[in-house]
Order: C-alpha cells, then structure tokens, then sequence
C-alpha cells in the first residue's frame, strides 16, 4: 500500500509508526480482550494510558511541576470561551495580539465574556508578518495577553516571544506545539487542539501554570479548569482513543531524538520548500516576509490564479494531497507538521521545480 503524500493542515499526517502500533492493538489492548475505545476509562489500563501521555509531554517539554497538563474536548476553539472565562475578572481586560484569523476568533469570542482590547494587529497586511514582540505594550493590570504562535492559515509564526510581561501570556499552539525547543516558563497557558502535531481531532492539550486554575462556583461545571485539574482530565469520559494515539505520537517523538530531534528534522523540511520558492525568480511567492515564516505551513502564490489552479490540479494528480490554500486567503499551502516524512517534502520541491520547467 502506498501512503499519499498528505499535506493536510489539520487533520493531518500521523507517523507511520503510530498507525501501526494502533493497529497491533486494535482487537486486543495489552490482553484485555478488548480495544482501547472498549476499556472503561477507569480501568487501571486505560489510566496508565493516560497518566503515561501526561508524563511524555511533560518530559519531552520540560514542563515544570508547577504546570498542569490537561485533555480537554471542544477543540482548541473552546479554549477561545474558557481563557476569558477562567481568567477576565470584572474589572480586568484581555489583550489579544491580532496575527490572524484564529486569534480574531480568540478576541471574538473573549468579548462575549468581558472585556478586550487589541494590543497589536498585522491585519491591514494581510496577515504576512508577526508584529514584534517588543513593541508590544500591555498594562500592569490587563487579566493577560493572548497570542496565537503559529498562523495555521497565512503561514507565519513567532520566532521570539513577548518578554518581561507582567501580565499572564497565553498561546494557542494549536499548529506548532511540539515542533520547536520552547522555554514553557515564559507561558502561564499553552492550548492546542492534537490534530497537527499532536495526534488525531478530539483531544485539546491545555498546559496550565497551577496558580492561575482557581475555584468557580459560578461557572459551568465543564468550562472551569479547576474541574478538569482536580480529576486528572477524568471528571467525566476523556477522548479514551484519542489519548491513547497522543501517547503513541509522543513515543514516536521521543524516539525522533525528542524535541532537538525533530526541530532539526523541521527546519530542512521547511528550507527545502523555502529554497524552492526563493530561488524560483518571483515564480512562486511566499505569503509571508521572511523573518515571519513559519516551519509548519508554507503558503504560496503563482504568478495567476489560473496557473495557480493548474499547479493545483497537477499536484494533485501526481498524488499530493491538502496543497490548496485555505479558502480565505487562496494560492496554496504545504503543511509540513512533524510526522511529514522529509521525503515527501523533497517530493514536493522535486514537484515545483519540474512544474516551473514545463510552465
Ligand atoms: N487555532 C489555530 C491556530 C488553528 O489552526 C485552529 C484549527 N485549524 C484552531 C485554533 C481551531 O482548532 P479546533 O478546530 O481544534 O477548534
């Protein structure tokens, strides 16, 4: 069986390897006579399932013991509602750093709840840079500024972070989380959703500084962190496959060299599509400038939308899947998440390069 050159931007790629070790498992887990979906999530083998994930991310991140690891459900889109929930008092205001749709939604979202500024935008360029982190200013008694560290869509991600903030910082790292050495101290609340670099759809990682998740009798049950804290993520039925495939996913990382490992791995899949597109003579155009560039999706134009769209069917027949760009911006977009074998980036380049030949 041939496996498709699959450039999806989310749900995405899983390592081969994950897939496999799922299905060794798939009628019996660990000689239970059942699948893992079956296991009640209290049983003992589904909670070291669990408890294993927790302690591979926290390993493989560096997580601190005063972080809280979390899986959660509702997306990485949830996570726009609970920050503000959890974190807007009365009288406080969240920051929100514009580098994208997402974070609009991020700011969307956290109005409904309190009160919201923005503290900087790139919109009026279409999204193509990440403003930097230097200028940005928050008061001393904003509830928090909230960033979104890699724009899924327009292709850029932050390469440095807002320092010396007095203020919580809190990322959606829904399409870079895992992908890059990160010092997690500079952050009070990292969120993804799994199903880029994570795992499949249906688990949302939620890493949380234990300061920050406080009792809320007035809110939802469900939408509190303190909830989910205080049960280990088991106050009601977590996403039983969905963990088990993450902890396949950070054994299949861990073995990749760790973080150093695939970082490494990242940046040659990244500059062999970047080098393509620099040295195409204005053939293919980046969206993004190139100190914004992201690792994780590389976003082009051609010279028209017809060529484009050629370019597109072309692709597509030689057996690259999800090159389309996302439906707001166009032209196109090669997710190049972890488990995207080097390989089939080398594939993609190949692909370019004869493609801009025979134009
Ligand atoms: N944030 C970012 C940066 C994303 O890329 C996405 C999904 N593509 C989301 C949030 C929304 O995630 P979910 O579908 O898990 O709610």
């Amino acid at each position: 069986m041939k496996r498709a050159y699959n450039f999806n931007a989310g749900p995405a790629a899983l390592p081969e390897w994950v897939l496999q070790e799922a299905q060794k498992s798939w009628m019996d887990f660990n000689n239970t006579g059942m699948s893992i979906m079956e296991l009640s999530h209290r049983s003992k083998d589904y909670e070291a399932v669990h408890n294993e994930a927790k302690s591979l991310l926290a390993c493989l991140l560096s997580i601190p013991d005063d972080y809280e690891i979390l899986f959660l459900q509702g997306g990485a889109s949830l996570q726009f509602t609970m920050v503000p929930m959890n974190l807007l008092a009365d009288d406080k205001t969240g920051y929100y750093a514009l580098t994208g749709v997402w974070a609009e939604k991020a700011l969307k979202e956290a109005a409904k709840v309190g009160k919201t500024e923005t503290a900087v935008s790139s919109k009026d360029d279409n999204y193509t840079y990440i403003p930097d982190p230097a200028e940005i200013e928050v008061p001393e008694n904003a509830a928090y500024l909230h960033i979104t560290t890699n724009n899924t869509i327009y292709g850029t991600q932050w390469h440095k972070f807002p320092t010396g903030l007095k203020v919580p910082l809190i990322a959606d790292m829904s399409s870079d989380i895992l992908s890059t050495p990160l010092d997690i101290k500079n952050f009070d609340i990292i969120y993804a959703g799994a199903q880029k670099n994570l795992g499949p759809s249906g688990v949302t990682v939620v890493i949380i500084k234990k300061e920050l998740i406080k009792k809320n009798p007035e809110l939802p049950t469900m939408l509190s962190y303190e909830t989910h804290a205080s049960s280990n993520s088991l106050f009601n039925t977590p996403p039983t496959l969905a963990i088990y495939l993450l902890s396949l996913v950070l054994k299949w990382a861990e073995n990749q060299g760790g973080i150093e490992g695939i970082a490494a791995i990242n940046n040659q899949k990244a500059e062999t599509l970047y080098h393509v597109i620099d040295n195409s003579e204005g053939f293919y155009k980046g969206h993004a400038v190139k100190d914004s560039r992201s690792k994780m999706n590389v976003t082009f134009t051609l010279q028209s939308d017809e060529l484009t769209k050629k370019f597109l069917d072309e692709a597509k027949l030689a057996g690259f899947v999800g090159l389309n760009g996302h439906r707001s911006v166009g032209g196109c977009r090669a997710s190049i998440y972890n488990a995207v074998p080097l390989e089939h980036v080398e594939a993609l380049a190949q692909f370019m390069k004869n493609f801009q030949q025979n134009a």
